[in-house]
């Protein structure tokens, strides 16, 4: 089995349900189980401002499917929770966005499978959630804690967890 950290966004819909919708979904299939889920946080938007504040959360799974095998399911996840590739804008507004960050302490260099995640240690929005649940795992030879020291989190915002609300 692999140790995996998944990232998932969105800013379009009723994005807490999809990651719920989402998660069960990934971990509901045989070869996948969860191992540890973050809270969800609201963050500002990146790459294009003009849109609505995303929300961000991470989840570690263990599973026995290879890291291409994964990252096809991830985006059949997506299109199954409504995102359409052909008609949206890179860093644009989507329902949802899976991303693997880390697949063991595998290291690979391709277009369509990078990792770990090339942009990982840039985006407070994916390290905050990933320190809550992975502080001390290193990727790359770095921490999320170590990599979140250097960043500004300025706008990121713990979202009390669903069933805490009145
Ligand atoms: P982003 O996640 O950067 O906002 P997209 O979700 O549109 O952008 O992904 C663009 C491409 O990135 C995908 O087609 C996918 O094949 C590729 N990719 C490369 N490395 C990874 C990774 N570690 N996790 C997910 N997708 C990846
Ligand atoms: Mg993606």
């Amino acid at each position: 089995m692999a140790s995996v950290l998944i990232a998932l966004g969105g800013n379009v819909g009723d994005v807490r349900a999809t990651f719920q919708k989402a998660i069960a979904h990934i971990c509901g299939m045989a070869q996948a189980a969860l191992v540890a889920r973050s809270s969800d946080y609201a963050t500002p938007p990146w790459g294009d401002a003009q849109q609505d504040r995303f929300i961000n959360a991470c989840i570690a799974i263990e599973t026995s499917l290879d890291p291409h095998a994964l990252l096809f399911v991830l985006h059949k996840v997506e299109a199954k929770f409504g995102r359409d590739r052909a008609h949206e804008r890179r860093w644009g507004p989507r329902t949802l966005d899976l991303d693997i960050i880390a697949y063991d302490d595998m290291r690979l260099d391709k277009p369509e499978l990078t990792l770990p995640h090339p942009r990982l240690f840039e985006r407070a929005f994916v390290l905050v959630p990933l320190a809550e649940i992975a502080p001390d795992r290193p990727i790359a030879g770095r921490t999320p804690r170590q990599a979140l020291a250097g960043l500004a989190t300025d706008g990121i915002e713990r979202l009390p967890d669903l069933q805490e609300m009145p």
